[in-house]
């Protein structure tokens, strides 16, 4: 079972795309694409190095428990999560979206504040929603979705909703607006502790290699 290279949790879709640039510029090429195998354990062209795919909001608790050495997640999922033990030195700007507030086309969003109503909002990030709205001082009802946030309101499910926008097209699409900007989002490389301190010598420079590639210095 015990593995002594280094293994990176990520999530397939648009997180393994635009992860692969990274790691080719830290020498590291997936041996297969997980859209097509089903692995869950992918090596790469290094032996000191595996890949593990993971759903994307299970990759903190992966690193966390050091099942995963270091992990690419959205800072909507780490949010989320609470980032407990978790060291987070790179922003590694891929997967940019923003986590907004969104209404129905006519819902007088702004009126129902002002008045003080209780709001219904639907969201998978439950979280994220309750301090948003704690701190406008907005006394909110939580319903806790896992997908399709934007059916709700067109249904009559809730008043708001809290998701992800990136073009506004499924937004458009399903006659919604949005109204509130809470924040910008991107992934993160996220590095277990104590893996960093034991091996060191193997992690460091895929987080050098990272934050080259991204044009950024380790901010921690
Ligand atoms: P699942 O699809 O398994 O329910 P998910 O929706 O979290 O999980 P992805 O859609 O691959 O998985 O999203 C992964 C991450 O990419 C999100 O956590 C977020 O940080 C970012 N992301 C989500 N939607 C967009 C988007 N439309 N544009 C850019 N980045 C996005
Ligand atoms: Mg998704």
């Amino acid at each position: 079972m015990s593995y002594s290279g280094i293994t990176l949790a990520l999530s397939k879709g648009r997180i393994f795309v635009e992860t692969l640039p990274l790691l080719a510029a830290a020498g590291i090429t997936p041996s297969e694409n997980p859209e097509s195998s089903r692995k869950l354990i992918i090596g790469t062209n290094r032996a000191d190095v595996r890949l593990i795919i993971v759903r994307a909001s299970d990759v903190p608790t992966y690193v966390q428990y050091g099942a995963a050495d270091l992990g690419i997640a959205g800072k909507d999922v780490l949010n989320e999560h609470g980032g407990n033990g978790l060291y987070q030195p790179l922003d590694l700007q891929i997967a940019r979206c923003r986590m907004m507030v969104a209404v129905r086309e006519g819902y007088d969003y702004a009126g129902q504040v002002k008045q003080g109503a209780r709001i219904r909002v639907a969201t998978k990030y439950v979280n994220t929603a309750r301090d948003h709205f704690a701190s406008k001082g907005v006394h909110i009802d939580l319903i806790k979705l896992y997908g399709s946030m934007e059916l709700a309101p067109l249904v009559g499910l809730s008043d708001v909703i809290v998701d992800l926008v990136s073009t506004g097209g499924t937004l458009k699409a399903n006659d919604l607006v949005a109204v509130e900007h809470i924040s910008d989002i991107s992934s993160r490389l996220v590095v277990n502790q104590a893996a960093l301190k034991l091996k060191r010598s193997l992690i460091q420079p895929v987080i050098d290699a990272f934050s080259a590639a991204v044009g950024t210095r380790v901010t921690a």
